[in-house]
């Protein structure tokens, strides 16, 4: 699915990559972040220190990786990747960071997912430089403390509602990212059409920037598939060629996907424009919660076609309209 939030092959990530901003100052939007980013930074290279351990907590798209490697590019500290799902015991964790080198940045992505028994050891080790290993079992079990080279935690989250507090409370700075209006994702095309070397006329851009959902990869996406269509079809990477391009990939005229629709869809016609719970919801549709929540949800939230009330979520009037309905019974309003 074109608007699926994480990239799927590896051309795919190489095309990402490519286009990657390497320093803040590449980095478009987020001014209130990047301003609190420089600050730690260059409060931390004054002191010739590692930089305070940061999380960054949005939905996917919106530039937590890109950041992450900017925070190790900028103090030019080498840095190391992993996530949540690929630390399933205490041991990965004691594994990464016992080789460490002094003043590595260390990223892990979607860190909510991390097993429980790691996340205790990442305390210690993130306040201490610390952690401390089990050796041996039963009655005979001691523990032994090992001294890690001082590093900087960059955590990355879809849910930071789900970060135990212990653990949140131990970042120096939380950056919560926001979807880029469509000026700023305008930017990031115009960028990002420079480096593929496609010639793109404005109206074109403002077309996909409209569509892009508030986010930096699905815009990259896009721009990329009307390259593709104008290439094939051989004419101009014009309006008419965004158009044909995104319809081709089920993309309405708001930037809304499938799954986007298919929720709207169930709440207005199954539901009765709600309220409905997250997970009667997301069975519905047939899609796990967790992607409802983190990745559909904010975004039909922020175009103001879904509501949350207590008692679960309720479509709006202009999502009646949205589907073409008359809004009879939309309790948001
Ligand atoms: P996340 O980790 O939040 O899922 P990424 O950092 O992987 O998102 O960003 C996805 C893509 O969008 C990358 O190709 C990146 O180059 C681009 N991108 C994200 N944010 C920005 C930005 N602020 N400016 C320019 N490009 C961006």
């Amino acid at each position: 699915d074109i608007l699926r939030a994480t990239p799927e092959s590896e051309s795919e990530l190489a095309f990402e990559g490519a286009l990657r901003p390497q320093s803040l100052d590449e980095f478009v939007g987020q001014q209130k972040v990047r301003r609190q980013l420089q600050l730690l930074l260059e409060a931390a290279t004054l002191q010739n220190r590692a930089p305070d351990h940061i999380l960054l907590a949005g939905p996917p798209g919106l530039g937590k990786t890109t950041l992450a490697m900017i925070v190790a590019h900028e103090g030019q500290r080498p840095l190391r990747m992993t996530s949540g799902p690929a630390i399933q015991h205490a041991g990965d964790l004691a594994a990464v960071l016992s080789s460490l080198v002094p003043g590595e940045v260390l990223f892990i992505d979607e860190i909510h997912r991390m097993a429980r028994s790691a996340e205790e050891m990442l305390y210690l080790a993130m306040e201490d430089y610390r952690v401390d290993i089990m050796v041996g079992k039963g009655a005979g079990a001691t523990s032994i403390p090992l001294e890690l080279a001082p590093f900087t935690l960059v955590g990355a989250t879809t849910r930071s509602g789900l970060l135990p507090n212990p653990l949140r409370d131990r970042f120096g700075f939380t950056a919560h990212l926001e979807f880029y209006e469509p000026a700023e994702l305008h930017l990031v095309l115009e960028r990002a059409a420079v480096l593929i070397r496609l010639d793109i006329d404005t109206d074109a851009l403002r077309e996909i920037s409209g569509r892009s959902r508030g986010t930096p990869r699905i815009a990259n996406r896009l721009l990329r598939r009307v390259r593709d269509f104008a290439l094939v079809h051989g004419g101009r990477a014009d309006t008419t060629a965004v158009r044909a391009a995104l319809d081709l990939y089920d993309v309405d005229e708001q930037g809304l996907d499938r799954l986007d629709r298919a929720v709207l869809q169930a709440i207005v016609e199954r539901f009765d424009g709600g309220p409905v719970g997250l997970s009667t919801l997301a069975v519905s549709v047939g899609e796990e919660a967790e992607t409802i929540e983190a990745v559909v949800e904010p975004f039909l939230v922020r175009t103001g076609l879904i509501a949350r009330t207590p008692r679960g979520r309720v479509a709006t009037a202009e999502a009646w309209r949205h589907l073409g309905r008359q809004p009879r019974s939309a309790p948001a309003d």
